[in-house]
């Protein structure tokens, strides 16, 4: 069973007369995911693209009936489509990690409507989750959803894939929530991305920002005793579909009888670098005047986040540019440049693409491109030429193609020279080494190799979940080995083990106890059990041989070399015995006294709250007065100076509940009094 978790449904719901209705989304990966969700029969869980507050004005909407796949909306309101879409997603991620860290906007609201956001996907899927599922989420929009999910269902097989670039790790640090949603991508068995370059930043910032352990060469990253896998798997297009709809068009006639068509496809995105792209042509046109009259420049614009004030801003700007530069070289009968502002269903989109001897994909920053894929696969006769950007991820793969730095104008412009006047044998020796490999790599092989590669991720997880400690000690290894020798001091009560109301109930987990082994087999690390129990207690009870023990708060070691007694002990036994009786005829309901050797422990913590005053203030039948803490139940502890110098031989007080630990001293005694703690 598959669930797919995306920000959209595969569906657009449009508002008519008051009425919703719902539109099929054309594109590769719907079609690409669409079969498989059927053959393995799950759901799809996403916004259906309208706000809750429209769904209710029309009175709800009406999924698609369940024909094997199921659609799951999470509904959102209008402000959150605001904060979580528009804002977190789209003025915080996308720029960023579009490296446009001037236009990343940081805004602490959006952020928690995006965790808010987020989390309500991860509890839409958990059901699936539960039942064995393997989860797929997709995108920017849902970085936090692994997460959330993995907190409700820790046994949860999921995969997810960023579909656009991840920066640098310099460029994400920036992001003040950077941790955050790392640790979200962290708890996914497997992390995709398109290109290798992602997921080496990907392993630098976990790495560095986390300092989690990585293996670039395996690809793995160990994050909270969990191996996280991180894969390339590059997006591809649907090769057969486009190959049908190209094939109807009629081929182009020769290019010696005709003129030169040159395309350019985008989505309206400061990303796509249309401004640069316009002044790459006019420069074409400046340079070669040869080609005035013989050649097009088409450029097809699909209007986006059109509400959004920059993008309005944007769409005047290139307006504006591409009146300027047809005003410069038109003639009678010809401009330079067509512009066509509107999406295109694929049947009209593919002989554009079909058509054209030159695609022009200067996109200042791209995840993959697919209009350059798509490009390549519609040229049926192995012609034409592919101009693309090194800062797309489709030029990774498609190194046939005249690789051009979008910000280089000359260089944009001298490769529209080049490609046009380009012998055809090159021309098609390019494009079919091209379409011989996008048509290897289809998104249909993407989904499947996806699937395969996250199914197995998944049971390797299972297979290496480690405790933590394997993950720290196998980090401080390198660390370690430079130094001679390294003590790890550790508590027994409220460290090692919980607190409990008796001592005697503070029994040390075995998973804890298998730590300790591990660490005392770890080279250079001596391990020190300190404690206000007696040295034969604690050893007692950790009952690991070869640590140190530290027993009545230092008042005697037992360890590999060594067994040590404060000298001189012997001399306050009586003093404490009497100390004990005294403590012990208080008869005070709930206090116990605990006899430790060297020490005594008066344990206050079953007193009735009423009855705490008077036991934490008591005097003692020479009028010596025990004083106590007022009005705290216990956690407490006490002791007197011990020996001539008058030194305390009190350790710092680790127990903690409520109210916080506290760390007090018992006026001493006088010097060489005996050692008495309170609890
Ligand atoms: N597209 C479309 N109609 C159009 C123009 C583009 O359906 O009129 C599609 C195009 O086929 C491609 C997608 O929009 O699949 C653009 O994807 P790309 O990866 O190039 O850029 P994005 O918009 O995802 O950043």
């Amino acid at each position: 069973m598959l669930a797919v978790v995306s920000n959209r449904l595969p569906f657009s719901a449009e508002r008519h007369h008051g009425e919703l209705s719902l539109t099929r989304s054309p594109g590769g990966l719907v079609a690409a995911l669409d079969p498989v969700l059927r053959r393995l029969g799950g759901v799809w869980v996403g916004w259906p693209g309208v706000p809750e507050e429209d769904v209710e004005a029309a009175g709800g909407l009406t999924m698609p009936p369940d024909d094997g796949v199921c659609y799951r909306p999470v509904p959102l309101s209008a402000r959150e489509v605001s904060q979580y879409y528009g804002g977190f997603s789209n003025r915080t991620l996308w720029p960023l990690f579009h490296y446009f860290v001037g236009r990343t906007t940081f805004d602490s609201a959006t952020w928690r409507a995006y965790e808010r956001v987020n989390e309500r996907f991860a509890v839409a899927v958990a059901e699936e989750a539960r039942r064995g599922a393997l989860v797929w989420v997709h995108d920017y929009h849902l970085l936090l959803v692994p997460y959330f999910l993995r907190r409700l269902v820790p046994q949860a097989r999921l995969a997810f894939f960023l579909h656009i670039p991840f920066p640098a790790a310099d460029v994400f640090r920036v992001l003040p929530w950077s941790r955050s949603l790392l640790r979200g991508m962290l708890a996914s068995d497997l992390v995709g991305f398109q290109v290798p370059a992602y997921a080496q930043h990907f392993l630098t910032c976990a790495e560095r920002l986390l300092g989690c352990e990585v293996d670039r060469a395996a690809g793995i990253v160990r994050s909270e005793g969990r191996e996280v896998s991180v894969q390339v798997h590059p997006i591809s297009v649907d090769t057969k579909a486009i190959e049908e709809r190209a094939r109807p068009a009629a081929p182009p006639l020769p290019q010696q009888e005709r003129g030169l068509e040159v395309l350019g496809v985008d989505r309206l995105d400061y990303t796509k670098g249309l401004q640069e792209r316009l002044l790459a042509v006019e420069r074409f046109f400046e340079r070669y005047p040869a080609y005035h009259g013989r050649v097009q420049f088409t450029q097809l614009l699909v209007p986006s986040r059109e509400r959004v004030a920059e993008y309005s801003q944007l769409k005047r700007e290139i307006d504006e540019t591409v009146g300027r530069i047809n005003g410069r070289f038109s003639e009678a009968g010809w401009a330079p440049i067509r512009y066509f502002v509107r999406s295109l269903p694929p049947e009209e989109l593919v002989p554009l693409y079909r058509q054209a001897d030159v695609a022009l994909v200067t996109p200042l920053r791209d995840g993959m491109n697919l209009v350059a894929k798509e490009y390549v696969t519609a040229q049926l006769e192995n012609d034409g030429v592919l101009i693309l950007s090194e800062m797309a991820g489709a030029a990774e793969e498609l190194q046939e193609a005249l690789i051009v730095n979008p910000f280089d104008v000359d260089m944009v412009a001298e490769a529209v020279h080049r490609a046009l006047s380009m012998p055809e044998d090159e021309r098609r020796a390019r494009m079919s080494a091209l379409r011989d490999r996008v048509r290897a790599h289809d998104v249909h092989a993407w989904v499947n190799r996806f699937l395969e590669a996250a199914a197995a991720a998944a049971r390797q997880a299972r297979a290496s979940t480690a405790s933590p400690t394997d993950a720290v000690l196998r980090r401080l290894a390198p660390w370690l080995a430079q130094r001679p020798t390294v003590a790890l001091f550790v508590d027994y009560d409220g460290t090692l083990t919980p607190l409990v109301a008796r001592p005697q109930e503070a029994r040390l987990a075995e998973a804890t106890r298998q730590v300790l082994e591990q660490a005392l087999r770890t080279p250079n690390v001596d391990v020190v059990v300190v404690s206000g129990r007696s040295v034969a207690d604690v050893r007692d009870m950790v009952g690991v041989s070869g640590l140190t023990y530290v027993g009545n708060h230092g008042f005697e070691i037992e360890g590999p070399g060594i067994s040590y007694r404060y000298p001189g002990t012997e001399r306050f036994l009586a003093a404490l015995a009497s100390a004990a009786t005294e403590l012990e005829a208080l008869a005070i309901e709930g206090a116990w006294v605990e006899h430790k050797g060297v020490t005594l422990t008066y344990h206050l913590r079953a007193v009735p709250r009423a009855l705490r005053e008077r036991a934490g203030t008591t005097r003692s039948r020479d009028g010596r007065r025990w004083t106590g803490t007022r009005g705290t139940p216990s956690c407490t502890w006490w002791c007197a100076g011990t020996g001539s110098s008058g030194r305390r031989a009190c350790g710092p007080c680790t127990s903690g509940t409520t109210p916080p630990m506290r760390t007090r001293f018992a006026r001493c005694q006088g010097s060489g009094g005996p050692s008495v703690s309170r609890r």
